[in-house]
């Protein structure tokens, strides 16, 4: 597990499935193999296999904690959901929520959840499966959600209906609507709020429409939680490259962009949502464009 500290807010990160490999051609249509073979030499065989050139990527949650507080941000896949188009998701039995134990986090103690953006590979631990239902993992959490991105989801389901997204709206976000849990929030939204420390929310949509950043700031220290506005580290070397799953790649490509030109060469500490162990570090310019170093693992 890795740990690190933004001033007094512990971070702590729980993998849900790691290493994942992930076919270049499924993740990245423009990706040739040259050009992977080009970031294979330098990133190494930890971040891409040799032999296939598949992309090796972690799904995992991270723990915000200072005080008695805790928030989990990016809830991952779960157990138990149907996802028959994704073997490696489908119809799960993990030790997830074992191993947030181990970091000292009981469901209960739980009390806001934030997902940078609702694929179902942000928000499958939101719900578990009890007595046939979907019910909330965590029974005393806010389960925070941009109003825009529940809104985009919303509409494709009344469109295309329970299979969209594979089927994670209905079992992994509407169930903790249901249950009074959810706060439809703005993509600006101040999640804690003290005098010169805080966690809040930044709108920075294209791989969504309502993806938000999430910072954690104390002090003069900062760090930003970027979801899937990256991943893979391959990508600081080319920003403008769309994954498959941006819904609008010329915004993604953008903002990633945009993403990289503001922390570049700074102390703020970028935390990804799909970077293999430790999954954490800093954007550094390297000539034209920019590289990731990693926090020691
Ligand atoms: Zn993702």
């Amino acid at each position: 597990m890795t740990a690190v500290a933004i001033g007094g807010f512990h971070l702590e990160r729980v993998a849900d499935i790691e290493p994942v490999a992930l076919p270049t051609k499924r993740g990245f249509p423009d990706l040739t193999p040259e050009l992977v073979r080009t970031y294979l030499a330098e990133l190494g065989p930890k971040f891409i296999n040799p032999e296939t050139l598949d992309l090796f990527i972690s799904f995992h949650t991270w723990i915000i904690r200072r005080g008695d507080r805790v928030i989990l941000v990016d809830l991952c896949i779960g157990d138990h959901k149907d996802r028959p188009n994704r073997p490696d998701w489908h119809r799960r039995s993990s030790d997830f929520l074992d191993k947030l134990a181990r970091a000292g986090v009981k469901p209960e103690d739980v009390d806001a959840v934030l997902c940078t953006h609702l694929h179902a590979d942000h928000v499958g631990w939101n719900t578990k499966l009890e007595n046939g239902r979907w019910v909330p993992t965590f029974p005393n959490a806010r389960y925070l959600m941009a109003e825009a991105e529940f809104n985009h989801w919303k509409a494709r389901h009344a469109r295309e209906g329970d299979a969209m997204n594979h089927g994670s709206f209905v079992d992994s976000v509407l169930p903790v609507v249901t249950s009074g849990q959810a706060d439809m929030v703005s993509t600006s939204h101040r999640v804690v709020h003290d005098v010169d420390s805080g966690v809040h929310l930044e709108g920075m949509p294209g791989h969504t429409p309502g993806t938000v950043l999430i910072h954690v700031e104390d002090g003069a220290q900062h760090g930003v939680f970027t979801g899937d506005i990256l991943h893979h580290p391959f990508q600081l070397a080319c920003p403008d490259m769309h994954s498959k799953y941006c819904e609008d790649p010329a915004l993604s490509a953008k903002n990633r962009l945009a993403l990289c030109e503001r922390y570049a060469d700074t102390k703020s500490r970028i935390l990804t949502a799909h970077f293999p162990d430790p999954s954490t570090g800093f954007i550094e310019r390297d000539g034209g464009r920019f590289r990731f170093r990693f926090d020691p693992a």
